[in-house]
């Protein structure tokens, strides 16, 4: 019996975690949740799952919460410190991180710290601060197992021998915009944005695949998890998302892990490594089934080209570019930034900085800092000021896959 502490349970990948808790009820049991502020969401999963321990970013949230479980034997926290104390029962063997963005740094070490097996589902803890968390997970030989579809697709494709690979191949669907003209993504609306082609996933990452910032993220998150430099990453549109990801190694083998676009495989890979568990999920079927890959355009999705540039340059830089996109993705869901600045928003904010490299926690929490406040100066400022998008704006004919 694996004990779980779930963090972001009420979020995309948390519910889905639920699920597959919810499907290995001998396997998988949960001792603690955390979430932001859904207060119905989490009474229904604190009924469904019965944690001892239960956290709310927002305090007020927890004492609504409170009120609502009088009748079960419960605890209820709030704030960073009810998570970091959630990450480290000695009762939890494995944390579950989806928390959305950098605010899941400091409970992922913390997890590391007392012993905890990572599933680690929050990318942006990596891109912050990888070589500080995988440094921390080596010292305390913790294993960090991925989350994300196509780490967890590499993971399963790996043999042990580092030596013997040639590269990683992370494969990425383009997103909802694959194709459109610079006419039309200058109307895109957060509506367009949010409708992901293939997968169901939270709003931060959906806008992130949009602008395939997130593949971005994907690379700097590879580079740090497989000890890889970053000649030796690439990426390949594969709009399909059944191919999640490949290996190719020096005899010209390529291993790829194909399955559904569901990410309940990946959640239960990571909670059943090293074993795996018969489920009735639904079947791949590749009768009839076309699968294409095309190589990305780093003009139509500069985000990808500043995400290795980042990644390259290292020290500060990608807890920057980070912080800045965190930013910038909030700004165009409030109709405060048009669509096709946001890589330009962040670009800019990367650029003003002085990078320090080998930061500590303290570093890149100032770091992090540092780029949301120029991220929001520069939102107001003139250039980058919201100007409505034209609607009526002209389509390029040659769009292949537009919806
Ligand atoms: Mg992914």
């Amino acid at each position: 019996m694996k004990t779980l502490t779930v963090l972001g349970s009420t979020g995309s990948i948390g519910r889905q975690t639920l699920e597959v808790v919810r499907a290995f009820p001998e396997k998988l049991k949960v001792h603690a949740l955390a979430a932001c502020k859904s207060v119905d969401q989490m009474e229904n999963q604190v009924r469904a799952f019965r944690p001892s321990f239960v956290v709310m970013m927002e305090e007020k949230a927890a004492k609504d919460l409170r009120e609502c479980l009088r009748d079960l034997p419960v605890t209820v926290e709030y704030g960073m410190e009810g998570i970091l104390q959630a990450v480290t029962y000695p009762q939890v063997d494995t944390v579950v991180t989806a928390l959305s963005g950098r605010i899941g740094l400091e409970p992922t070490l913390a997890a590391i710290k007392a012993g905890k097996i990572i599933a680690l589902a929050n990318k942006e803890t990596l891109v912050a601060a990888g070589e500080l968390v995988l440094g921390t997970a080596r010292e305390m030989a913790c294993p960090i197992l991925p989350i994300d579809s196509e780490h967890s697709a590499i993971f399963q494709c790996l043999e042990d021998n580092p030596q013997t690979i040639e590269k990683i191949i992370l494969t990425a669907s383009g997103g909802p915009f694959l194709g459109w003209s610079s006419e039309k993504l200058a109307a895109v609306t957060p509506q367009e944005a949010l409708q992901h082609p293939n997968w169901a996933m939270g709003w931060k990452i959906t806008i992130d695949s949009a602008s395939m910032m997130n593949k971005g993220l994907e690379v700097i998150e590879a580079h740090h998890l497989f000890g890889l430099d970053y000649d030796k990453i690439e990426v390949l549109i594969h709009p399909e998302s059944i191919v999640h990801s490949m290996v190719a190694y020096k005899d010209g083998s390529v291993l790829a892990q194909m399955g559904n676009p569901d990410m309940r495989l990946p959640i239960q890979y990571a909670l059943s490594y090293p074993s795996r568990w018969e489920n009735s999920f639904q079947r791949l079927d590749l009768r009839g089934k076309r699968l294409s890959f095309l190589e990305p355009d780093l003009t139509e999705f500069p985000a990808l080209a500043l995400a290795y540039k980042a990644g390259r340059i290292g020290g500060t830089l990608p807890a920057v570019m980070n912080a800045a996109n965190e930013v910038a993705v909030q700004a165009f869901l409030q109709n405060r930034l048009v669509y096709h600045r946001l890589t330009e928003l962040v670009a800019a904010v990367c650029d003003s900085h002085d990078v320090l490299l080998h930061p500590d926690l303290g570093t890149i929490l100032e770091a992090d800092a540092w780029a949301r406040e120029r991220a929001e100066e520069l939102i107001q400022s003139t250039k980058f000021k919201y100007k409505i998008p034209k609607i009526n704006s002209i389509c390029n004919p040659k769009c292949r896959l537009e919806p």
